[in-house]
């Protein structure tokens, strides 16, 4: 088989646009033994992957009901594993939800445990 004659072969360069946005101010609590040990351990019970879409890769350990509106800081209940995607959806949603004087939404584990309205079943 001759040899294709090498051209084009370039492999194209890799878009350096979209660079990783500088590290956030890191809080001390994120620094806490605390958050590092409740960290740890929700990763070891739940694996490392993001619990709203199953992403594997590096995931973000967010709070559910944020801390600054009260949510519990360490509660597993409050903290869900998610990839950078999803977390910056729900950061984004919230923020806007604020800008607009409303409550930011929840994640679904908090929504109210409402029955479903019963349905008439025609019969027949
Ligand atoms: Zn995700």
């Amino acid at each position: 088989m001759p040899k294709l004659p090498m051209r084009n072969q370039r492999v194209p360069a890799k878009d350096r646009r979209r660079a990783p946005p500088p590290p956030k101010k890191a809080e001390p609590f994120y620094g806490s033994a605390e958050w590092q040990e409740v960290r740890e351990r929700l990763k070891a019970q739940r694996g490392e992957r993001c619990e709203t879409c199953g992403n594997r890769g590096r995931v973000i350990l967010h709070h559910i009901v944020e801390r600054k509106d009260g949510g519990a800081p360490f509660a597993p209940s409050n903290l869900i594993f998610q990839c950078d995607p999803c977390h910056g959806k729900v950061t984004a949603a919230n923020r806007s939800l604020r800008a607009d004087g409303k409550e930011p939404k929840h994640g679904p584990q908090e929504s109210p445990p409402s029955a479903p309205a019963p349905r008439s079943i025609r019969l027949g």
